[in-house]
């Protein structure tokens, strides 16, 4: 149940960093004690977040066991979304034999467009991340690159599938990838402003800590939009 409920996405990251993307974890017990196994009591965390979760430093950066819990409800609500929306209208998909099969070859690339935006979303997320770290002093320009470009090698290509997919089989589509798109170049244009900050006597990355907030706020929002366009076309499929 706790499995299939959150499909093996991480509660805290979804909630945290609405990270959506699989991920290697665990079944985490809430109260942390290890004989109450009743599903209110279960979550599913990736490795880093069930080792945060389960720290004394995690106690005192706040994360409580009802701030998991509300992550872990919306969580599965999200999932249970996309299962009716996208997933069950492919099984649904019936009739004439010749209209049925383009519909199933459609809406089998819709779902690979749609994961394909998750994938691209969750890294331009952790740039964000790792944004917010660097505004806040907490590394250094010459680090905040280096995690960028591998964040960047980790995941090669995607972003020019992404495309590619979109001008092949979704041209109605570019325009709504266009405005995400435009959200999360902002990051970049932030981390311009900042390089040439940085190099001079007095660097205050606080300033732009608004900045990137809205930028990200601006970038899930036109994702969000994006991704309910794509589950909207498989349900017309
Ligand atoms: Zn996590």
């Amino acid at each position: 149940m706790v499995l299939t409920g959150s499909a093996r996405r991480c509660a805290l990251c979804f909630g945290l960093n609405r990270d959506f993307s699989e991920k290697k974890g665990q079944i985490a017990h809430l109260d942390k004690d290890r004989n109450n196994s009743s599903l209110e009591n279960l979550v599913w965390l990736c490795l880093e977040c069930h080792d945060r979760y389960d720290s004394r430093t995690s106690q005192s950066k706040g994360i409580t066991k009802g701030e998991v819990k509300v992550y872990r409800d919306k969580l599965c609500a999200a999932i249970e979304d996309i299962t009716e929306n996208v997933l069950r209208p492919k099984i649904a998909a019936s009739g004439d034999k010749e209209k049925s099969q383009l519909s199933a070859d459609r809406i089998a690339k819709a779902e690979e467009l749609y994961s394909s935006v998750q994938n691209w979303s969750a890294t331009v997320s952790a740039i964000f991340r790792h944004l917010h770290l660097l505004v806040e002093d907490l590394v250094t320009f010459n680090d905040h690159m280096d995690a960028i470009i591998s964040l960047g090698n980790n995941n090669p290509g995607e972003f020019a599938r992404l495309s590619m997919m979109l001008d092949m089989h979704f041209p109605e589509l570019k325009l709504d990838f266009a405005k995400a798109q435009i959200a999360a170049c902002r990051s970049s244009q932030i981390v311009d402003e900042i390089r040439k900050e940085w190099e001079s006597d007095y660097y205050d990355g606080y300033q732009y800590k608004s900045d990137v907030r809205k930028a990200e706020t601006r970038f899930h929002n036109s994702c969000q939009l994006f991704l309910q366009k794509i589950a909207e076309m498989v349900r017309n499929a």
